[in-house]
């Protein structure tokens, strides 16, 4: 890194680092970083699709579907704000190069998730969030004025911390050396994505360990419902340790049923995740089993070929056929609906600092998040907080960093994530 000021810092290469990147004018040089590879983020795993307003007919219905996922402590000004703009979202990402399943007339083909009224989802196959991550991180590599680098890992804010204080950069370790530097920056954007790294059972990426809300948390930065924490309620059961993985929720909106340890159906597919997932801890507390059984038969052999190819390959590595047999599933650890406490565009408390994506919390989701809204509010929230830094006058001198404050890596680490975890489960909501 030769530069050590740029116009904006963003910590991050999900959906929501990118896509900030992306709409930043072209004149502003951004520096983005990345804990691990620049591929490695849960963006890339998301699979069942991202929502799309269909027409101002849809409009009631998908508030309203939003509203009560949340348990109607959604904020209403933001859940309206993502409706409204996912038509143009969508629009953007198609320009980007992102391909969405059609029909032969060329028309979007749209799939429905639990706790939606209608099909409002748009996919590409069972890997939506590769096909679109993979697009805006090529867009991303062709911009002359974005810079990636990997394994680098935002440890702190040069910041005058608390209320009223305002950020000037951060300071940065290079994961293969251990070293520290400081850069500085117009505004930083913390998208460093959810808190799965802190649960033993998780479908997140293991890196992902709420960094962004432990040094929000660190420097007096308001955050907001740390301990809304989503299960979701299907991940296939495996004895072996590691990142859970995740059998979509649009299996059961195309149909796929849960079944009991004697084949009998329990509960209704298609309630949200947080309904679901407790009628399954409930039927495994009756049944004395450490998993239900999800038959994917039902949705069709076209069809689990065509839209699920993923998901068969990985149970059949895993020994089971889910043309022939029903899988075990689980719930565990999926998504983040606190986080840092963010506006409308992305601001949080701290002049000049800015949150999107996972690690924020905008209202949206309010208690529980609607299935395929978080790719769709990422890249909103993401796109708006461009617009917003943008407008920002140039930073002044920042503070010097105090590199031996950070020399005990590990503890420092330790510390983050206990602060975070305490916060998460204090009511690990639906757990
Ligand atoms: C298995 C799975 C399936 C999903 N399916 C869907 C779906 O179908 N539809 C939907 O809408 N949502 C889905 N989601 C949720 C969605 O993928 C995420 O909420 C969204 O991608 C979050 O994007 P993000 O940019 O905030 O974070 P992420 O994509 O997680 O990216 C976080 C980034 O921050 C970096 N980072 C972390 N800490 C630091 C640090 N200290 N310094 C520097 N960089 C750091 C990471 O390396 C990574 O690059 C799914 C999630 C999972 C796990």
């Amino acid at each position: 890194m030769a530069e050590k000021r740029y116009g904006v810092l963003i910590a991050g290469t999900g959906v929501a680092g990118l896509c900030c990147a992306l709409s930043l004018p072209r004149e502003t040089s951004v520096l983005l970083v990345s804990k691990a590879k620049a591929d490695e983020s849960d963006s890339f795993l998301a699979q069942g699709g991202i929502c799309m307003l269909r027409g101002p007919e849809d409009f009631a219905g998908y508030f309203e579907d939003t509203m009560r996922a949340g348990h109607y402590e959604n904020d209403e000004a933001a859940v309206r704000l993502m409706i409204e703009s996912s038509p143009a979202m969508i629009e953007s990402l198609v320009r980007y190069g992102v391909e969405f399943a059609r029909d032969d007339a060329g028309r979007f083909r749209f799939t429905r998730e639990g706790g939606h009224s209608r099909p409002r989802i748009l996919f590409h196959g069972d890997v939506t969030g590769k096909a679109i991550t993979s697009c805006l991180l090529e867009r991303v590599r062709e911009l002359p004025n974005a810079v990636i680098a990997e394994e680098t890992e935002l440890v702190d804010l040069l910041c005058t911390p608390g209320r009223g204080g305002e950020c000037f950069g951060g300071v940065l370790r290079d994961n293969a050396t251990g070293a520290l530097s400081a850069v500085y920056a117009d505004a930083v954007l913390l998208a460093t994505g959810g808190v799965g790294g802190l649960f033993e059972n998780s479908t997140n990426f293991r890196h992902l360990t709420g960094d962004g809300v432990a040094i929000a948390l660190k420097n007096g930065v308001e955050v907001e419902h740390l301990d809304y924490v989503q299960i979701h309620p299907t991940t296939f059961y495996s004895e072996k340790g590691g990142r859970r993985f995740l059998i979509s929720e649009s299996v059961r909106g195309e149909g796929a049923v849960l079944l009991d340890k004697h084949g009998r159906r329990f509960c209704n597919e298609l309630m949200p995740r947080d309904v679901v997932t407790g009628d399954i801890r409930a039927q495994m507390r009756k049944d004395g089993t450490r998993h239900v059984w999800l038959d994917m038969r039902p949705v069709g052999a076209a069809t689990l070929r065509e839209h699920f190819p993923t998901i068969c390959a990985h149970c059949l590595e895993e020994g089971y056929d889910v043309f022939k047999d029903p899988i075990p599933v689980v719930p565990a650890q999926h998504y983040f609906m606190g986080g840092i406490k963010v506006d409308l565009d992305g601001r949080t408390s701290m002049r000049r600092l800015f949150a999107a994506g996972e690690t924020a919390c905008n209202g949206v989701h309010g208690k529980n998040r609607l299935a395929s809204n978080s790719l769709l509010e990422s890249l909103i929230w993401a796109r708006r907080a461009a617009a917003a830094m943008a407008q920002l006058p140039a930073a002044g001198e920042g503070p010097a960093p105090d590199f031996a404050a950070y020399g005990d890596y590990a503890a420092l680490k330790q510390d983050y994530a206990k602060k975070v975890r305490d916060e998460a489960e204090r009511e690990a909501y639906c757990d």
